[in-house]
């Protein structure tokens, strides 16, 4: 089957796509706010007819939350799931958008041409590209290229109550080759990529106890044990002097880049500086014998997100208090067992403590990272099919933060994901003034029509 065909098709359908994704923008599906219930419900309704029209076998299905859609079109080859989500973040601060969030428009900027409204780039644009590719190759050749399920949700930015159970219930239906994932960007805003490492998470919340009431430092203040001192200590000693971090067993399951990754991510000429320079920082944290993109993207890091105790007001109050308390967070790579981390960090803060001392947790659930599989020759495959697209080598890239629904495809579903996007830096997402670049849109549909050829 002809790719170039379905590449033209794509071309000359440019302003028929632009107008079906202006009329998806204008549906104001935010999802953590139940007074926009209905227009959840009509943004699924809308993907269901319009799936439908490309031959799908789709429907929305119920879940506590905000429906689910899934579409199913039978075809030759491999079979690909896509995953993409049609709920948007909320608009407010209002004031600060300098038009209606769900009133789309196509503006002209220094930087080209950009469709500017809530859930532009996350994640209604980003999904469409997908769904445009397959229009065009149904147009064109009457049939898709392979087996598809999509699978779109409306609830991930609101926590995805619902996507876990749902995942659970509809294991078989959801089970695929490969899950593709069209919610993350472009490397610097200009190199296509596929992520393929997502750090996972782990939070310790908790407080110790000194003293059982706030003394006198006037009264107490030098025989006394201050629960702050005892804290500061226990944190400050979580990395040593190169920046790595001091747990025991902390380091079991870190795996390490393999050398072509490593060649690739020199090849991006990551400019530290810069990404530091912009807020206002000069030299990297992260361990000493470690690059800036490892520190970001390979490496497990420790983080003190707050700390508290003591008298913070205006004025002065000599108290030693009675309690001191503090939120850690780890982010976890490869295979790092988060419950083994939760017990490394007990035990060092547990037999750090003086006697007497007693600390209460706050637990909050850990997750894993996420390692896709680029042995899996689809990823080659893949990855050629956007380098060919944007003329420029497409590079396998890590993310620093988590994406959830990584994890549950390959937990609960047994299936790898293969995440690949088009957003930009400075696409504003969750901000004032979201936008998706035009060129995003018209090179992203071109690029899955690229991928879908490759992959079947
Ligand atoms: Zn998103």
């Amino acid at each position: 089957m002809s790719l170039d065909d379905v590449l033209s098709r794509i071309d000359a359908d440019l302003p028929a796509a632009t107008d079906r994704l202006i009329e998806l923008l204008k549906i104001p599906s935010i999802s953590t706010d139940p007074a926009f219930k209905e227009h959840c419900d009509a943004a699924a309704d809308w993907l269901v007819a319009d799936l439908q029209g490309l031959g799908i076998d789709a429907q929305k299905r119920p879940t506590p939350g905000h429906p689910m859609v899934v579409g199913h079109i039978d075809g030759p080859g491999p079979h690909l799931l896509f995953y993409g989500h049609y709920d948007v973040q909320p608009v407010d601060p209002l004031e600060l958008w300098d038009r209606d969030p769900f009133d789309p428009e196509i503006q002209d900027t220094p930087n080209g041409k950009v469709i500017r409204a809530r859930g532009a780039s996350d994640d209604k644009g980003q999904l469409m590209t997908f769904v445009e590719a397959c229009r065009a190759w149904k147009e064109v050749h009457g049939t898709l290229p392979c087996k598809l399920t999509f699978f779109f949700e409306g609830e991930e930015e609101s926590g995805s109550p619902s996507l876990v159970p749902f995942m659970e219930e509809n294991r078989d239906e959801l089970k695929s080759d490969i899950a593709l994932i069209c919610d993350t960007g472009l490397f610097e805003s200009k190199v296509p990529a596929i992520t393929t490492m997502l750090r996972g998470l782990l939070g310790e919340d908790f407080t110790i106890t000194g003293p059982d009431r706030d003394l006198h430092s006037g009264m107490y203040g030098g025989i006394g044990m201050n629960p702050i001192r005892v804290l500061t200590k226990i944190l400050a000693g979580l990395h040593d002097d190169t920046g790595a971090i001091t747990l025991p067993g902390f380091y079991d399951g870190v795996t390490e880049l393999s050398d072509e990754m490593r060649a690739q991510w020199q090849g991006l000429n990551f400019d530290h500086q810069t990404f530091l320079g912009d807020v206002g920082l000069t030299a990297p944290a992260g361990e000493q014998d470690r690059t800036p993109l490892e520190q970001i993207w390979s490496r497990p890091t420790c983080d003190v997100n707050g700390i508290w105790g003591g008298y913070t007001g205006d004025g002065f109050k000599t108290v030693l208090p009675s309690q001191a308390s503090a939120k850690v967070s780890f982010r976890l790579v490869g295979q790092q067992d988060p419950d083994a981390i939760r017990d490394a960090f007990r035990h060092y803060l547990e037999s750090n403590l003086p006697d007497g001392f007693s600390v209460e947790y706050r637990t909050e659930k850990g997750s894993a990272a996420s390692q896709m599989s680029v042995e899996d020759p689809a990823f080659e495959k893949a990855r050629q099919a956007l380098s060919d697209e944007w003329g420029i080598p497409a590079a396998y890239v890590g993310c620093g933060g988590s994406i959830p629904i990584a994890g549950f495809f390959k937990d609960i579903v047994d299936t790898d994901a293969m995440l690949i996007g088009f957003g930009k830096d400075d696409d504003q997402i969750h901000s004032p003034n979201e936008k998706y670049d035009m060129e995003s849109f018209h090179k992203g549909i071109r690029s899955w029509a690229r991928v879908l050829a490759a992959l079947s």
